[in-house]
């Protein structure tokens, strides 16, 4: 027996056996619905807002875009997608989407989640190639497939299957980033110009400004009037990574949670600690035992620094954090720096960027 068959023979079984207890579960939704005055008028009712991790101009322009949908009552779902598709396609943001700085052999591969709260769902992809919006494809694999995460050529083919186009993802100027990247990073291999015109300064060895390296990635997380709350997590991921490393970003729980009874949470930053951590997971949890966003966000950066010193070591890795809860708060910290952290808020009181706190702030930098 296939293992397709043996699902769909069990599912055949199971669906026999629980049609019983579907019945009895519409009719208490029912129920509730009709029958309890207080949650059916909640519906509609809730504040929305939305956030982002990036506090630039497309991370402006995202959620100004996806607000509009929003307040008038859209989910929060789509107004995280409708965001994040606009984080994706711009060219100039070396860490998500097209544009991003690519694999150390010059291949871009993009990493991304998306969960729902309001059906407990997610859906992500990991080392896509030739994608411009994964978060879209992320989307199609928690809707249309009962599997959460396609990686690889897998995830390309799902891609390709739903009609999304295969084009290149590496910009010139990202190109132009990485080739610097392979003459600059070490002198111990035969990339740039020979020795004999280097030591006496006679090539034109790119020595005078470090190619462009990123951390980066961007957190999407949104409450819609409904009460409900989604989010997206997008990157292409470490820059000059080894080809097939995946971060944290597209693994639930790690680059993104969501629980619809309490807010959301998303990570950027090295993604090795926060997979450790599981830190999305964690702030919300935290927030679930009623620690405001904020709080949450710095307990994370304090648990992942009391980790190392629990094994003799000093050792800080750069994460940032965003969180969001149901009652219209937000947070925002990152391990260390001379500014805080920011992010950008929208809101019934409209559009602002909020600093958040570093967790070990450091005087200049
Ligand atoms: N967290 C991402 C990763 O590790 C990168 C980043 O946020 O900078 O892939």
């Amino acid at each position: 027996m296939t293992l397709g068959m043996t699902r769909r023979v069990f599912l055949g079984r199971s669906l026999w056996l629980s049609a019983g207890a579907v019945m009895s579960d519409r009719l208490n939704l029912f129920r509730l619905q009709h029958t309890n005055g207080k949650r059916s008028s909640q519906r509609g009712s809730a504040t929305p807002m939305m956030i982002t991790s990036h506090s630039n101009d497309t991370g402006r322009r995202a959620l100004e875009a996806a607000w509009e949908d929003l307040a008038a009552g859209g989910s929060a779902l789509d107004a995280v997608e409708k965001a994040t598709n606009i984080i994706e396609v711009d060219p100039e943001d070396w860490s998500v989407g097209y544009g991003g700085l690519p694999n150390e052999r010059g291949v871009v591969q993009l990493d991304a989640c998306i969960m729902d709260g309001r059906t407990y769902s997610a859906g992500s992809v990991a080392s896509l190639e030739n994608i411009k919006n994964p978060s879209s494809v992320a989307r199609l694999v928690m809707e249309r497939t009962d599997h959460v995460m396609l990686v690889g050529p897998g995830a390309l083919e799902f891609a390709k299957s739903w009609g999304f186009p295969e084009e290149n993802l590496l910009t010139e100027k990202a190109r132009q980033q990485w080739l610097k990247w392979r003459e600059d990073h070490s002198a111990r291999d035969d990339w740039g110009p020979p020795d004999h015109l280097k030591e006496r300064g006679l090539s034109d060895a790119r020595v005078d400004e470090p190619a462009a390296e990123t951390y980066g990635t961007v957190n999407v997380l949104a409450v819609d009037t409904n009460g409900d709350v989604a989010g997206i997590t997008s990157t292409s991921g470490l820059s000059y990574k080894i080809p097939g490393r995946i971060g944290d970003s597209p693994i639930i729980g790690a680059g993104l949670y969501v629980d619809n009874e309490v807010g959301a949470a998303g990570a950027t930053g090295r993604g090795e600690d926060v997979i450790k951590s599981c830190a999305s997971y964690y702030i919300v949890m935290r927030m679930r035992d009623g620690r405001t966003p904020q709080e949450a966000c710095d307990d994370a950066l304090q648990m992942i620094a009391s980790r190392y010193r629990a094994v003799g070591l000093d050792y800080l890795p750069g994460e940032k954090f965003v969180a969001i809860n149901k009652a219209g708060e937000f947070g925002c910290s990152q391990t260390s720096g001379a500014r805080p952290p920011r992010m950008t808020v929208t809101n019934q009181s409209g559009l602002s960027v909020y600093e958040g706190r570093s967790a070990f702030p450091t005087e200049s930098g």
